[in-house]
């Protein structure tokens, strides 16, 4: 069975991240979302809160599965049997970083591979802290976010 594994954040998951999700899905037999738990980051939601949301966003997904890390990702995609790890590509600017965590992560465990997808065109010009930045300020997300962080987002920024 084929097996991938789709790191990050997610802090909150975008409309990008689900086009990454659903094309990798079609790529392999199972997809395991992987939500890194970063103690050193302070994130607007909570892990548990980020699995959550992937959960109901890729609820129509049958191979797809939500799951947390800590630690080295190589570690955990040799943990769940995988030798895939998928990232997104948004353009040259996420290019050079990406290219030496691939390199960094090949030096690791030289039998797992990074794969680069790349977003529909429309989901380009947006990252998770652009929509914190957006929703900060009172600003419309409704087209870059699943209607789960929507609502969840506006209860956040109420509290802080
Ligand atoms: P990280 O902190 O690991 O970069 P993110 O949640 O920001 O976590 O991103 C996870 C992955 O998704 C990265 O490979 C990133 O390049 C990719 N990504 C983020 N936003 C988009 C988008 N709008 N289109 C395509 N890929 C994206």
């Amino acid at each position: 069975m084929r097996t991938a594994v789709y790191p990050g954040s997610f802090d909150p998951v975008t409309n990008g991240h689900l086009d990454i999700i659903e094309r990798s899905a079609k790529l392999v037999d199972k997809l395991i979302v992987a939500v890194l738990n970063n103690k050193s980051k302070s994130p607007l939601f909570t892990v548990e809160e980020r699995v959550r949301h992937l959960q109901i966003a890729t609820q129509d997904f049958k191979n797809v599965e939500i799951m947390s890390f800590s630690g080295l990702l190589v570690d955990f995609a040799s943990k769940v049997n995988s030798n895939i790890i998928i990232r997104g590509l948004r353009g040259v600017t996420d290019f050079s970083y990406e290219f030496q965590m691939a390199l960094t992560n090949r030096s690791l465990n030289s039998d797992i591979e990074t794969l680069f997808v790349s977003a529909d065109t429309q989901y380009l010009f947006f990252s998770s802290s652009q929509v914190k930045e957006i929703a900060h300020f009172g600003g419309n997300i409704d087209n870059i976010v699943p209607p789960v962080v929507r609502e969840e987002i506006k209860k956040k920024m109420k509290d802080i």
